[in-house]
């Protein structure tokens, strides 16, 4: 049975106003570890709160362990005590330290398995050094990590993350968000992230794709990167050249295709009657070459060896079997 479930739901702000969730329909199940990305205002943030039992739908349902949930109209404090919401703003007690926080997010328990408990997380999340520090005194990545071992302390069924790692570098983020999937496989917590940053979401088992309100795709992030729906959800999850027949030919794609990734048409030698690039931008790992197909059509270029400067001509070494040929335009 799904623990958390939406059929055909839809909401707006206002009665007015256009639906910021549209004819919504999912299904969580214990332990899955699930990522929704799509462009910023797409319902993202009011999924999750609905999800958390903050909001009640205007049409359809939601199910938790197969009741209908209580959303704010019936519950006097909205929310259920086995779904927990982390967001960018965490509710940490300014006035108890590390250790105060998690032990308080215990309440209700005996003090022997608190101790426990709060000595597991803080050695889980790489706190130990910190737990006699204030909020004030932690970092913003320390803070983020704190409000997530709180959250998980009960061992919820259902972790809900809003952009939980907007205050951490990437490399901290990837580390954070690997800790919080193997803490949640322990437990069997289902987590739905939500996050802007494509690479932390395709750590997913699964990934939704919101756009305008609507699900528009659904699957394994390799499924969707491998086979987008359309140039927006495709452009999305990675850099893409979109390609006009004219320029498919010119790359000797016989008008067969509609895109193509960068890692799949890259920089291969100097060659006098190659195109020649036009702008780089260097990544550290790599560089992306923005090559001149035909006058003023540019296309992006990955450049793995990073050997070429803006001036040189180039051949290009194309996969051709990779071309995405999308079902919508
Ligand atoms: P996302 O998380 O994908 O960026 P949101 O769920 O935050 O999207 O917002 C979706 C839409 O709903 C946006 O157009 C936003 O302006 C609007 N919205 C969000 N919160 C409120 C609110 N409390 N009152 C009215 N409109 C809101």
């Amino acid at each position: 049975m799904a623990i958390l479930q939406t059929k055909s739901v839809s909401f707006s702000y206002n009665q007015e106003e256009r639906a910021v969730l549209k004819n919504i329909s999912l299904s969580i199940d214990s332990g899955d570890f699930i990522s929704i990305v799509g462009p910023s205002g797409s319902g993202k943030s009011t999924l999750l709160r609905m999800l958390a039992g903050h909001l009640d739908p205007d049409e359809g349902e939601v199910y938790f362990q197969g009741e209908i949930m209580e959303g704010p109209e019936i519950r006097l404090v909205p929310g259920y005590e086995e779904i927990k919401l982390v967001h960018q703003q965490y509710d940490l007690g300014p006035n108890l330290t590390l250790r105060g926080n998690l032990n308080a997010a215990l309440t209700g328990y005996t003090s022997e398995y608190r101790s426990e408990r709060v000595d597991y997380l803080i050695d889980f999340f790489r706190l130990r050094e910190f737990e006699g520090h204030y909020p004030r005194g932690l970092s913003g990545g320390q803070q983020q990590r704190l409000a997530i071992a709180m959250a998980m302390s009960t061992e919820p069924e259902v972790l809900l993350m809003d952009e939980p790692f907007s205050a951490l570098d990437p490399m901290n983020a990837a580390l954070c968000l690997a800790e919080v999937r193997r803490l949640a496989r322990e437990t069997n917590t289902a987590v739905l992230l939500v996050t802007h940053d494509v690479r932390d979401a395709m750590i997913a088992d699964k990934m939704i794709v919101l756009i305008d309100g609507e699900m528009k795709q659904e699957g394994t992030p390799k499924s969707i990167y491998d086979n987008p729906l359309n140039f927006d959800i495709a452009s999305l999850l990675g850099p893409i050249n979109k390609l006009s027949p004219a320029m498919a030919k010119k790359l000797g794609l016989e008008n067969e295709g509609q895109a193509i990734r960068i890692e799949n048409i890259r920089a291969k030698q100097r060659d006098s009657r190659g195109f020649e690039i036009k702008e780089l931008m260097y990544r550290g790992a790599h560089q992306v070459l923005m090559v001149e197909i035909s006058p003023k059509k540019l296309l992006y270029v990955l450049d793995g060896q990073k050997q070429f400067q803006v001036g040189d001509r180039i051949s290009l070494d194309i996969d051709k079997e990779s071309v995405l040929r999308m079902s919508e335009s």
